[in-house]
């Protein structure tokens, strides 16, 4: 692949989509950014020369096949991710990271264009075997359980991208433990970092679900993107699936006192039923953690940014976004 590259990332707008878009720029790609959502998080890229976002859903063939055929790679984000979607969207959870993965596929097939799928650490389920290998086996509970939904909707786009293989398409699949960082979800929404961080900036408790004793391995949104990276333009990365994160495991309780310490004031710590926050469609994971040696000997990067350090600019960013420098923040906020 040349070393400046033309470039779809479908989910441009997203967390994730748009930390690699300014990545990608940064290396003087060309960035095509498909997004039906809001084009907040990439506002600061809008006039970019080597940069343009299409308004428009991975669900449309039509537009994913006139934009795959102009490029060369594509990084496939959107996606319905957020635990608040699996318990209360179903159907939108599957409809999108199924039969969107299909769409993209099918295109990238028509031109032969290589696909790096966004997946998750969700597809291990909660297999009790730390840490976690990309052969290892997926545990899941019933169908009844509404969270499985988005474990199972990005295996079957796993499972897609190796049929898609067999049949002589160039495919790679990161992914993706816990990743944070600034432009995260909203504020009270989507994963527990952005939730504790509405809590944390108005001086509320932070509330932990159950005993707080679950862990997860929240990697810095940087070194994630460095990692993706890799997976797109490295040699020897078609047909792999790639854990990215760090294996420094982290409780929640433990995420929770950190916050609280680097962000200062009033908040405290609330233990609260899962059932008051998600309802009886939800099952919790004990322990997720990532065997990271293919991203370190395969890919070459090691997730090496510490919590504190980016919990910090992360904490900054948000308290940035909500009132800007010099505005309520000189007043104290
Ligand atoms: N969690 C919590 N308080 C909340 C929301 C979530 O303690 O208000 C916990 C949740 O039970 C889980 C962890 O935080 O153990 C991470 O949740 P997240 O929604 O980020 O997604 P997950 O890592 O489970 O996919």
């Amino acid at each position: 692949m040349p070393s400046e590259v033309k470039i779809l990332v479908t989910g441009g707008g997203g967390f994730l989509g748009s930390h690699l878009s300014d990545a990608l720029l940064d290396r003087g790609d060309e960035v095509f950014v498909l997004e039906p959502g809001g084009t907040t998080k990439v506002r600061h890229l809008i006039g970019h020369p080597r940069f343009r976002v299409v308004r428009d859903s991975v669900l449309s063939l039509d537009i994913l096949d006139s934009l795959i055929a102009q490029v060369d790679l594509v990084f496939h984000h959107a996606a319905v991710v957020g635990v608040e979607h699996y318990v209360g969207d179903p159907y939108e959870v599957l409809n999108v990271n199924v039969n969107g993965t299909q769409n993209v596929l099918k295109a990238a097939f028509k031109y032969g264009r290589k696909v790096v799928l966004a997946s998750t650490s969700e597809v291990y389920g909660r297999n009790p075997k730390i840490p976690w290998r990309e052969d290892d086996d997926r545990v899941l509970g019933s169908t009844r359980i509404d969270r499985w939904c988005y474990s199972t909707s990005k295996a079957t786009a796993e499972h897609l991208c190796f049929a898609y293989r067999k049949m002589g398409l160039p495919v790679t699949i990161v992914r993706y433990f816990n990743i944070y960082g600034p432009r995260l979800d909203k504020l009270d929404a989507g994963r527990i970092i952005t939730i504790f961080m509405g809590q944390l900036l108005r001086g509320e408790p932070l509330t932990v679900i159950g005993d707080g004793l679950q862990t997860r391995c929240f990697t810095w949104v940087g070194d994630a993107i460095r990692a993706t990276i890799q997976a797109g333009v490295a040699p020897g990365t078609e047909g792999g699936i790639f854990n990215i994160g760090t294996d420094v495991e982290t409780s929640i309780l433990e995420l929770a006192k950190l916050m609280i310490e680097i962000g200062g004031g009033n908040s405290t710590i609330r233990f609260v039923d899962q059932r008051e926050v998600y309802g009886e469609s939800y099952e919790d994971i004990p322990r997720r953690v990532p065997d990271a040696t293919r991203m370190r000997e395969i890919l070459g990067i090691t997730a090496e940014t510490p919590l504190r350090e980016g919990l910090a600019r992360t904490i900054e960013s948000f308290r940035d976004e909500v009132a800007p420098r010099g505005v309520a923040r000189a007043a104290g906020a």
